[in-house]
């Protein structure tokens, strides 16, 4: 209903919803109503919970129907020092973002809410504004300002499937069959909740959210509980606690939860409950009581489990599937679907009417999800595990544990011989550090230093001043050939991607509005045959903007992600390794030229040699059959033994290129950000003929002058405190960003990141020098050197040697 509201109230009055049932009969029925927008490190998801809240609290004056809005107030309860950490890092994050919020003693929090214990919190965290709402009426309320604005909400009526049509190398909506009829239209918006996955897969758009038991209890009236008492969360006895009916209403987020029909959601279940699993949840009952002990007295009027559906990274499906034009998502909700529909009701609707998403949509784009998420056990395994992170503590390093090693690197075997701490990179096994061949490497996630940070700190200094190898198989790898390849790659990239045989360019995909789309390379290895590299996080939105483009072009692309290993080869020594390993190239400066790219025979096998670099230094990837690469992972080792060379981990990767200013899309940069505010217009072939997509949006920014925000390197002066995500950046004691990425700078001295800032008269390198700097790290400001130039090497002699 969010959608068609703000669909309508944008002045589109096409607009017609068809409900299976009645309006809320899937999840939305029995919702708690939290409306809460404390602990998110995510930009697009405070914001979009700042508005849900705004428009709930405003609806009634122009509908005349009330959602049921009551700002009564949230206490967070942090009860252990590593969740005091990270709610102090969120609090100082989201007030940037505008959420008021105020930390508060054990006993300001015992005023707050009498009836829970507070003896052995270490601190509450107070947000005066949040609240509740009531679900239907919200619905309600929607629905008839949707329509009072020309939409048509009819009920009764089921979508059976989604018609298309081809459109050059995609399909695009011509309308949808219904259990009354078809009806024609050009975008269809899939807001069918838990049920969006069956509806999706008709059409092979792949939404992989899965229905879950989700649990609350109501008490008896219990004296002394106000309906102005503010919701209490205390995610450490898995449970928020609100007043309902004068009683009590404990909801429960346990730690390892229960898929739901992980075969088919049914057809015809409305308004519908699940047996609760009273052995299951006893346990956690428990826990959630003793927090709150009067629950246990009050005598429970209703035990209630529903379902509600989860995505496998606990963020929602949104936007539009890459392969279907027309085809926009809105579902998986994953628990916060009411206090979230506000928001983005609004940017779905945004993005119909304009074709673009106003907000950070790289987290949330439903074309981050490739089939193999559809997998029925990863979607009930992975369930099980995601909703019981919502009430975990989320220090840096925490992993997931279900649907590891769905991909697995062909140099896996030699990753876990020279000792390497795996973690799962979008499905695929990758090394964090190593510990040594032999060795058993273990960590305990934290916000601290860890006993492993020695050998982070020894692969970094090797790679800065010898060797060493990284294993990128996971990156996406999508060859692009025929006779139209180069026409369809140019116009897509904003730099020079068809200059010449055996080049490679790094370069950004853009919107028509500028908006940075991707950020990845492009290799021409001959006139009709090319190879588009990406991050993996990126693997959907690159291939999905990539078939869109081609159109009806003589062109292909092939997914080759799985048929070609990626072994990277970096630092001052790479060269004379490279030398020994393939002696018949010249891998002299004169003849291998950075960005450079050579076929090269390694051990008889043709292997791509492409010189650039990642993380700041003379070296080259290598692109190799996925059979080949053990082989060539021993030869490397073997010839690079003498020139000190060692595996290399991500976290390695990270400090290199956070320190060279690198950026990484979906973490620093994203489609709100232009190449100006990124930094990257030094990769613009602004002069090409044909031009680019973004051409003229990218030149009418220029125009206007200096971008309002800007991403900029930072560098924290006392080598103490770290850097993770979030921290706020201040100018002269003024907040003004914070920071994206963060790492520790192992050669510069101290943690560094990179942040992105604003100012409203423009970010200059007049204004960044003329200001003092410091980040605000969990509450203490320490100060801190910002640059628009890397921290190091900023010329880039070393990457040139
Ligand atoms: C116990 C519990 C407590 C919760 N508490 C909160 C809370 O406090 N705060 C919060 O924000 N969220 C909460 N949630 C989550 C919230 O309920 C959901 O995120 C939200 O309701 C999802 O809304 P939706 O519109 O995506 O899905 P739904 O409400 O399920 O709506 C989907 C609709 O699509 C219709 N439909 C499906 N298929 C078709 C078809 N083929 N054709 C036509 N119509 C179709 C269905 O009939 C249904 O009405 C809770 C969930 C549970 C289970």
């Amino acid at each position: 209903m969010s959608v068609a509201y703000h669909l309508a109230r944008a002045g589109e009055t096409d607009v017609l919803v068809l409900e299976r049932d009645r309006l809320t009969s899937g999840s939305t029925w029995h919702a708690a109503g939290l409306m809460t927008c404390f602990g998110s490190f995510s930009e697009t998801s405070t914001r979009m919970r700042l508005y849900s809240r705004e428009l709930y609290g405003r609806l009634e004056a122009e509908t005349g129907l009330s959602t049921g809005f009551r700002p009564v107030g949230l206490v967070e309860a942090a009860a252990d020092p590593v969740r005091l950490e990270e709610y102090r890092r969120v609090a100082a994050f989201q007030r940037r973002l505008g959420l008021e919020v105020e930390e508060i003693s054990p006993r300001e929090s015992a005023e707050l809410f009498p009836l829970a214990r507070t003896d052995d919190l270490l601190a509450g965290f107070h947000v005066p504004g949040d609240g509740r709402v009531n679900p239907v009426d919200l619905t309600m309320s929607l629905a008839r300002g949707a329509r009072a604005r020309g939409a048509r909400v009819v009920e009764g009526v089921s979508v059976t499937d989604v018609d298309t049509r081809a459109r050059g190398a995609v399909r695009e909506v011509t309308g949808v069959d219904t259990d009354h009829g078809p009806v024609a239209c050009e975008i269809v918006v899939n807001c069918a909740g838990m049920w969006a996955r069956q509806l999706a897969e008709r059409t092979g758009v792949v939404v992989p959210n899965q229905a879950a038991e989700h649990y609350y209890l109501v008490t008896e009236p219990i004296e002394g509980m106000s309906p102005q008492a503010p919701v209490f969360e205390d995610p450490s006895s898995h449970a928020y606690y609100r007043e309902e009916g004068g009683g009590m209403m404990v909801g429960l987020f346990e730690p390892v939860a229960a898929a739901w029909r992980v075969d088919r959601v049914p057809d015809d279940f409305s308004f519908g409950t699940i047996p609760p699993d009273w052995e299951r949840m006893t346990p956690f009952l428990a826990t959630a009581m003793a927090r709150v002990p009067v629950v246990e007295t009050a005598g429970i009027r209703t035990f209630f489990c529903g379902p509600e559906s989860f995505t496998p990274d606990l963020a929602p499906a949104v936007g539009q599937a890459p392969g279907v034009l027309g085809y926009f998502v809105a579902a998986g909700m994953n628990s916060v679907g009411v206090l979230s529909a506000g928001g983005i009701g609004r940017l779905v609707a945004h993005w119909v009417l304009t074709g673009r998403p106003d907000q950070d949509v790289t987290g949330i784009d439903v074309a981050r999800f490739l089939p193999w998420r559809l997998e029925s056990r990863h979607r009930s395994e992975r369930t099980a595990e995601i909703l019981g992170t919502v009430y975990a503590a989320h220090p840096p390093g925490t992993q997931l544990a279900s649907s590891r090693g769905v991909f697995r690197s062909p140099v896996h075997d030699r990753m876990v011989a020279a000792g390497a701490f795996l973690r799962d990179v979008s499905g695929w096994e990758s090394a964090a550090w190593y510990a040594g061949p032999g060795a058993a490497p273990t960590a305990d996630p934290g916000w601290g230093r860890a006993p492993w940070w020695e050998r982070w700190e020894a692969e970094h200094r090797a790679v800065r001043e010898a060797v060493g190898v990284f294993d990128m198989s996971f990156m996406a790898k999508l060859a692009v050939r025929g006779p139209d390849a180069a026409g369809v790659l140019d116009r897509l990239s904003c730099g020079p991607v068809t200059e010449r045989d055996g080049r490679i360019t790094y370069t950004q995909w853009l919107g028509e509005d500028g908006g940075v789309d991707a950020d990845l390379t492009v290799t021409r290895l001959a006139a009709d045959d090319f190879l588009v590299v990406a991050s993996d996080t990126a693997h959907g939105q690159v291939s999905g903007m990539l078939r869109r483009a081609l159109g009806d072009a003589d062109a292909t692309v092939t997914d080759v992600t799985e048929d070609l290993a990626m072994l990277s080869v970096q630092g001052p020594r790479s060269r004379a390794v490279l030398s020994t390993v393939a002696p018949g190239a010249d891998w002299s400066g004169g003849a291998f030229a950075f960005r450079d790219a050579r076929r090269v025979t390694v051990l008889d096998e043709e292997v791509l040699a492409v010189r650039v670099t990642y993380v700041g230094e003379l070296g080259w990837e290598l692109y190799l059959p996925a059979r080949a690469a053990g082989p060539v992972w021993d030869a490397l080792m073997d010839a690079g033994h003498r020139h000190g060379i060692r595996p290399v981990g991500l976290s390695a990767l990270s400090s290199l290129r956070l320190e060279k200013g690198y950026r990484d899309h979906g973490h620093d940069l994203d489609n709100t950000d232009d190449v100006w505010a990124a930094g990257l217009g030094f990769t613009l072939a602004l002069d090409k003929p044909g031009g680019f997509v973004g051409r003229e949006a990218t030149l009418a920014a220029r125009e206007r002058g200096a971008p309002l925000h800007r991403i900029v390197s930072v560098v924290l002066a006392d080598p103490e405190p770290l850097l993770f995500h979030g921290e706020v950046v201040l100018r002269d004691g003024v907040p003004v960003g914070d920071v994206r990425s963060g790492s520790y700078g192992w050669t510069v001295g101290g943690a560094v990141g990179l942040a992105g800032i604003g100012h409203d008269d423009g970010v200059t390198a007049a204004w960044v020098g003329s200001g003092t700097w410091e980040v605000d790290v969990a509450g203490a400001r320490y100060p801190a050197a910002v640059s628009m130039r890397a921290p190091y090497d900023p010329a880039g002699t070393r990457v040139r040697a």
